[in-house]
């Protein structure tokens, strides 16, 4: 079997939907499990109606749930009726629209966040299980919560791995022997007592993964709006070329450092089992893509040790400097700890002797770990930063990259340099406003173009 994930421009409209069953129905011979995101922008137009419930704008709430509903039902409409999959569109969003109207001038609570996100992954996949059936493919839909079955924690949920692999075995295996063509939902999940989850922005790539594990796929396919992984994001350098293969490794460190094609976790279940990761455009589908497995042939671009250039913005760096603990034991896990008690993720990593900076990206919690560093030392933190990261499998053993590296980032002042512990990513903090810049003139020095 293979898992097929849609994202959110492959399932835009009506017409998108449409090539999305062609898709499928080229694959019924592989036994496909379609994994779908929300129509594109649904899911922060959804998150969007918390805003107007906080602000009590009960008229903007109404407006804003019509906008959606309307969306699906123009689409559902270009489909060909697609009735029954808009009857339970249209009744869950009356249940939406009564649930935000109780916590009208309110803040949302993160689960009632989660249940509001997940809602258009959940009417997203009755569209296209309506469109899979209409186009004559023997299709179900399948309600995945019940399946991912998560831990509490709300926006980041993480799923159980025994329960997901038993659950999904027992309820998609069956669909599949029976020749039916599963429809179910990327990015959400449930706790154990049925409280809705989310997985995090982007978890649909997570989700497919995860369901290509337990289920022993021969591949995930995840269909997109590009051609594959590129050397860089083709909106910033429009002459990016498509890597026709990655490794796991360079897929995770690219992810993880903005490459949004792919959720970071993505690669992660698929790692033990060597199961090969697809990226394709939807548009273009006989385009060949980007494979990522262990056993790809990688090829060199050029003279290049560099195989891909990413950068991710709104990036916080904190410093701390400890001049009462020089050459202490630990105070480096005194500060780990600190991050760890207010679970923040630290991107990037850089040590002087007396002095600490690294990066993060959710700043919802960095009061708390400022306060507490505090009481380690001098703590001072740089808002608008980006993180600019050169990834590629070469870079392990290129001796002298560093020079060229420095030449095609200048004249951007470059804040922390650090090299992750896999030695395939060198990563760089700068301003915000000089990130694309450093970005095309980096494509510019290792690929020729920008
Ligand atoms: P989907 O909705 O299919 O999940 P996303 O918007 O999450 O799609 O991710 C696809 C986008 O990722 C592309 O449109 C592209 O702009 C961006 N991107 C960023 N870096 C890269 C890269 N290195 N290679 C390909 N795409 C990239
Ligand atoms: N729809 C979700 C999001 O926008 C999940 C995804 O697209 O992967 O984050
Ligand atoms: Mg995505």
């Amino acid at each position: 079997m293979i898992v097929a994930k849609f994202g959110g421009t492959s399932v835009a409209d009506a017409a998108a939907i449409r090539r999305l069953v062609e898709i499928v129905r080229s694959r019924t011979a592989a036994r496909p499990v379609v994994v779908v995101s929300a129509l594109a922008k649904v899911t922060d137009a959804l998150l969007g109606l918390a805003a107007a419930v906080h602000a009590g704008d009960g008229a903007g709430l109404d407006a804003g749930v019509a906008a959606l509903l309307e969306r699906h039902e123009t689409t559902a409409w270009e489909l060909g009726g697609a009735r029954s999959a808009m009857a339970a569109i249209a009744e869950d969003a009356a249940a939406l629209r009564r649930e935000l109207g109780a916590a009208l001038g309110r803040m949302l609570r993160p689960a009632e966040l989660d249940a509001l996100a997940g809602r258009g992954e959940l009417w997203s996949s009755r569209l296209v299980a309506a469109a899979v059936e209409g186009a004559g493919l023997d299709a179900t839909w399948v309600d995945i919560r019940p399946i991912m079955v998560t831990d509490r924690r709300f926006g980041r949920a993480t799923p159980s791995m025994p329960a997901l692999t038993a659950r999904a075995r027992e309820c998609l295996r069956p669909l599949l022997e029976l020749g039916r063509v599963p429809i179910t939902q990327g990015f959400i999940g449930a706790t154990p007592d049925g409280t809705p989850t989310t997985l995090g922005r982007g978890g649909s790539d997570f989700t497919a993964a995860l369901l290509g594990a337990v289920l022993e796929a021969e591949r995930v396919e995840i269909w997109t709006d590009v051609n594959g992984l590129m050397t860089a994001d083709p909106r910033i350098v429009p002459s990016a070329r498509t890597l026709r293969a990655a490794s796991y490794e360079e897929a995770a460190e690219l992810a993880t450092f903005g490459a949004k094609v792919l959720h970071p976790a993505t690669a992660l279940p698929l790692v033990r089992a060597g199961i090969p990761i697809v990226v394709l455009n939807s548009t273009r589908p006989d385009d060949p893509g980007t494979i990522i497995e262990p056993s790809a042939e990688l090829e060199r671009l050029g003279d290049s040790p560099v195989r891909s250039i990413s950068w991710k913005r709104d990036i916080t760096v904190v410093n701390v400097r400890a001049p009462r603990m020089l050459g202490a034991y630990g105070f480096l896990r005194a500060m780990f700890e600190v991050f760890e008690r207010h679970e923040v993720v630290v991107d990037v990593l850089a040590s002087g002797e007396v002095s600490v900076s690294l990066t993060v990206e959710d700043r919802t919690r960095l009061d708390p770990v400022v306060r507490d560093l505090g009481e380690l030392g001098e703590v001072w933190v740089e808002e608008r930063r980006a993180i600019v990261a050169v990834v590629g499998i070469g870079l392990r053993t290129t001796p002298g990259l560093a020079a060229r590296l420095f030449r095609a980032v200048q004249p951007a002042n470059v804040e922390i340099i650090s090299q992750g512990a896999s030695a395939i990513n060198m990563t760089f903090v700068v301003r915000e406003e000089d990130g694309p810049g450093v970005v095309r003139r980096l494509h510019q020095e290792f690929f020729g173009t920008c």
